[in-house]
């Protein structure tokens, strides 16, 4: 049987994180972590689609406007005829041009086009009782070819190729499935790297992170070279010389800054400085790419389209790919993104952290290892161990790996409970809060 998408709605939900300085780096330095959360309703009320956009706090008046106009374009669809036209849906979404000229395809408007994707991507995965990793995993390359808008990426990925890369993996597929069964895809921790965070503090997070299994450690850096000398060399101390360190500067820095900082702090031995500037500058990328070698670049969070990630490998300018759930036009995007990385031989190594995206990327990360370049060594999944007991099926990381999630959909469903008490700012903590501290926020 088919579904009618009756209606959408979308919730302003904040979670108070600035309290605590969890999510404090140089740039942001007291986040509240929110979702712009988007439900669509079926005649079912079991079935629903679900998924949220990341912001920090009072961005979240202009991300829910933004859905709240684009969600009215898939209300009203069945869901058969939604998922035969996922591709068409996704450049519908983009292609108003009234909205589109303040994009284009960048932004909050493109933000809001991955909400609604997202939420029909959850839709269609617990229609079939199957988590999103293991239904992109069972598309034909043909369909997943389908879902992706080549426009602006054709000069350097075209559909063919996308197919053969695709084409390549399918005979392993079942056998990369039973792999990720088994042992999941390995995560790194950026918990104890807060920039807010003590020294002890820092110290005290690092030795669990160890003791846990993790393999990898990330640590906010750029606020002072003194402070990020001194933590470091605590770090080292206390990991040893051979553990895998990176860091992460978001954004805060010039190229020439970037270069002569990065190059300071070389005896660190880190695994890659990760957002050393403009995510828009895929130039300056290049050029602190070759001119802090060997340390590598990583980015992506914050790249805000397929093409920014196309250039940025046509430069070289990066090591590793950040994709981010929420941040493109959905998982039709992100389909686009991780072949484009498979094209130019560069692990996908998602971003993770705010809340829901460690329980939406996973997905990616999965279909990336079943279906797109398999299982190996150099993917890495961001974990930050913040916010997941709002989610139906909070991701779960066990001896540094994320395990395979189980439950139907995309991972961004939030429990009832937990919309209903920090919906701002009618919810229960909200009223609260305000109440005692009048409305500051
Ligand atoms: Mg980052």
């Amino acid at each position: 049987m088919t579904y009618t998408i009756l209606r959408a709605e979308a919730f302003d939900v904040r979670f108070p994180t600035s309290k605590m300085l969890d999510g404090s780096d140089a740039m942001n330095a007291d986040p509240d972590y929110s979702a712009a959360y988007l439900r669509l309703f079926t005649e079912s009320s079991a079935l629903t689609g679900d998924s949220l956009v990341f912001t920090i706090g009072r961005g979240n008046d202009v991300q829910i406007a933004a859905i709240e106009i684009l969600m009215e374009k898939v209300v009203g669809l069945t869901t058969d005829d939604a998922f035969a036209r996922i591709g068409d849906i996704a450049r519908e979404l983009s292609a108003d041009s009234q909205l589109r000229w303040l994009g284009t395809d960048k932004g909050v408007f493109h933000m809001a086009a991955g909400a609604v994707l997202n939420a029909l991507w959850d839709l269609f995965a617990k229609e079939r009782g199957v988590p999103l990793w293991k239904l992109l995993s069972d598309l034909t390359p043909e369909q997943l070819v389908d879902a992706i808008d080549f426009r602006y990426i054709a000069d350097v990925l075209t559909p063919e190729e996308a197919l053969q890369i695709l084409r390549a993996r399918v005979s392993e597929r079942s056998a990369n499935e039973a792999l990720l069964l088994r042992d999941g895809v390995r995560a790194y921790t950026t918990t104890p790297g807060w920039l807010g965070y003590t020294d002890e503090k820092m110290l005290d997070l690092t030795r669990e992170a160890v003791a846990d299994g993790f393999t990898l450690i990330k640590y906010k850096c750029g606020k002072s070279i003194e402070d990020d000398r001194r933590r470091l060399t605590k770090v080292r101390a206390e990991v040893g010389p051979d553990f895998k360190i990176a860091i992460d500067a978001n954004q805060v820095w010039n190229v020439d800054t970037a270069i002569a900082w990065v190059n300071q702090l070389q005896e660190f031995k880190l695994e890659w400085i990760e957002e050393p500037t403009h995510p828009d500058d895929v130039v300056g990328h290049a050029r602190i790419a070759k001119e802090v070698a060997p340390t590598r670049v990583a980015t992506g969070e914050m790249a805000a389209n397929r093409l920014v990630f196309k250039q940025l490998l046509q430069l070289n300018a990066i090591s590793f790919m950040q994709i981010d759930a929420t941040r493109v036009a959905g998982v039709n995007e992100n389909i686009a993104n991780i072949l484009l990385a498979a094209k130019f031989n560069i692990p996908v190594v998602p971003h993770a952290g705010g809340i829901g995206l460690c329980e939406m990327v996973q997905h990616l990360a999965m279909f990336d290892a079943v279906a797109v370049t398999g299982h190996h060594d150099r993917r890495i999944v961001e974990y930050v161990d913040h916010l997941h007991e709002h989610f139906l099926e909070p991701a779960r990381v066990v001896a540094g790996a994320y395990q395979a999630p189980a439950l139907p959909g995309g991972g961004g469903h939030m429990k009832d409970e937990s919309i209903q008490k920090y919906i701002y700012p009618s919810g229960s903590y909200w009223i609260s809060e305000l109440s005692m501290n009048g409305a500051k926020r």
